[in-house]
């Protein structure tokens, strides 16, 4: 049996930094509903350590953020996005300060770290190294003072519901319902649901980066831009049947060396900067010092151990009690590390205010592709993008909101059931996972790529009739890796994040533009 449609002024799917920080904007016009797949707790925004960038302290202005921003974009930042991003963002972090966000401070001045390609130290960060979790606790607490806000956890959105060519809701699979079908009705929808990690064998995401708003924004027929640009983070922790904890860039900004496996530091060979240089530098220089390694099981260490041990402990206290569990002392121990997926710097195309190219529909945070990020994004921006754009999008929202009666029909598209996992659903996304690191991962080529599309093609049939929460995401990610393998493959040069073995240079008159991809037409604009 249908259950009866909720019914909502504005709807937000997801529950990080970009879904909280634009249902407080929208609390003052409506009611807002603000689903979490599962806790809140559990998000990208929960994980991340290092900080948040904005030029605060004395030493920094905006137009040397604006300047970094840029320079890691590889030449494809959208300027005015990341000027708005920049401008916004000391209003946005006093807000957060209000609300009751404690950032670390020496006294009573906050204190500002140094991450890579930042010409500054602008990086502000709380408890050391739990920045995004303390973020997220008092957006959250701030969120619960609201009483036009309902956070609900453990509901899964599935499909966009459409209303005369207009995004009004969604489905839903409840993890804990009973598999009836459900709907929320809402004038505008924001799409706030992270990232895109799980699309990769190893990946510094937690599980619920499945990709699953830029799915359901594509299969509703949204212009998804940019995705090919997948950032690796290069300092992930590398054990055997350890999940890959991210060793935060603030290590190598406190100090920290590269060392390949006959203890060299090596990256003054790859770039100027050193252990500082651009991510996706950093990256490539480790899987090439992998490749070049005479060992048989090859390895590259972060190193700390010349470090001052009592500084390490108090700064990165998160860090150092998560590797503790695994026997390494960071402040004595070289840490074994290998690159990871962290970051995705495309997804639904928006504008300055977060409007995606379908009328209703808006996205914001590490779903959204606004441009600020260009091919790589700037250490420490993505909290920033969240809570500016969150924003943006929220009043932009507020604009939506329309007496129009809803229609109450249900409209049946999307069928489901909370069923038990099948085994099959899980080896569907590990060969996606695989598929995607071997081919669509740090280094890519023509070969692989093809290869990656068709294999993916073959998957097709055991994706498109999803019947569980977790079917479901297999599904998303199967159709995200479609798009980033696709995005890839037209994509024939090296830029940021993106590399190509068989184009490595820039190809400026073909591709310093964005990719969108809707359907199954691709262009560059
Ligand atoms: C380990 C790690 C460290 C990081 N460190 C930093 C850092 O120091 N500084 C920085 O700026 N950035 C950092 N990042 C990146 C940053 O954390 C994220 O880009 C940012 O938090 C994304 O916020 P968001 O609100 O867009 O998404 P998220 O915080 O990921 O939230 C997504 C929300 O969407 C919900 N959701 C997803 N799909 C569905 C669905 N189908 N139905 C219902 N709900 C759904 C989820 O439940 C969740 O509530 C880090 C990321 C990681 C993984």
């Amino acid at each position: 049996m249908p259950h009866a449609p909720v019914e909502t002024d504005f709807l937000v799917i997801g529950a990080g930094v970009a879904g909280l920080r634009a249902a407080i904007e929208l609390a003052a016009a409506g009611r807002v509903v603000v689903l979490a797949k599962r806790e809140v707790t559990d998000s990208n925004t929960q994980w991340a350590q290092g900080g948040i960038a904005a030029a605060l302290s004395d030493e920094d202005e905006i137009s040397l953020h604006l300047q970094d921003t840029l320079n890691a974009g590889d030449g494809l930042c959208n300027p005015e996005a990341a000027k708005v991003l920049v401008e916004d963002a000391p209003q946005r972090i006093e807000e957060l300060i209000q609300w009751g966000t404690e950032f670390d401070r020496e006294g009573t001045k906050l204190t500002f770290g140094r991450e890579g390609a930042h010409s500054r130290n602008r990086i502000l960060h709380a408890h050391g190294d739990s920045t995004g979790q303390e973020i997220l606790r008092a957006l959250y607490a701030k969120a619960k003072t609201l009483k036009n806000i309902s956070v609900c956890e453990f509901e899964f959105s599935t499909a966009l519901r459409i209303e005369d060519g207009a995004v009004r809701g969604v489905h839903l699979a409840g993890d804990h319902g009973s598999g009836a079908k459900r709907q929320v009705h809402a004038s505008a929808v924001l799409l706030a649901t992270g990232g895109a990690g799980q699309l990769y064998r190893n990946t510094t995401n937690p599980g619920v980066a499945t990709a699953d708003g830029v799915a359901m924004a594509f299969r509703a027929g949204a212009e998804i831009s940019d995705l090919e640009f997948i950032q690796f983070h290069p300092t992930a922790l590398y054990l055997k049947n350890t999940p890959r904890f991210l060793l935060s860039e603030a290590l190598r900004g406190e100090g920290a060396y590269l060392r390949n496996d006959e203890m060299t530091r090596f990256m003054h060979k790859y770039h100027p900067m050193g252990e500082l240089a651009p991510r996706d530098v950093v990256a490539r220089a480790m899987v090439h010092e992998l490749d070049l390694s005479r060992s048989r099981d090859p390895a590259v260490y972060l190193d700390l151990t010349h470090l001052d041990a009592d500084h390490i402990r108090a700064r990165f206290p998160r860090i150092h009690q998560t590797c503790l569990q695994y026997n390494i002392d960071i402040t004595a121990d070289l840490i074994p590390i290998r690159p990871a997926a962290h970051y995705a710097m495309g997804g639904v195309k928006t504008d300055l205010e977060g409007r995606a190219t379908l009328p209703g529909l808006y996205a914001a945070g590490e779903a959204a592709a606004t441009g600020v990020h260009g091919a790589n994004r700037l250490a420490s921006n993505s909290l920033l993008e969240g809570l500016v754009f969150g924003a943006r999008a929220g009043e932009a929202m507020r604009a939506e909101l329309r007496a129009s009666k809803m229609k109450k029909e249900h409209d049946a598209q999307a069928a489901y059931c909370n069923g038990p996992v099948e085994a099959s659903t899980e080896e569907i996304i590990r060969e996606i996972q695989d598929l995607m690191w071997r081919h669509a991962g740090i280094v890519r080529d023509r070969t692989g790529l093809t290869l990656a599309i068709e294999r993916l093609e073959q998957i097709r049939p055991r994706v498109v009739h999803p019947q569980t929460r977790r079917a479901w995401e297999a599904q998303n990610l199967w159709q995200a890796g479609l798009i980033v393998a696709r995005l890839a493959l037209r994509r024939e040069e090296s830029r940021g994040a993106h590399y190509r073995s068989d184009f490595p240079a820039h190809d400026d008159a073909k591709f310093l533009k964005h990719s969108i991809m809707r359907g199954d037409e691709v262009r560059f604009e």
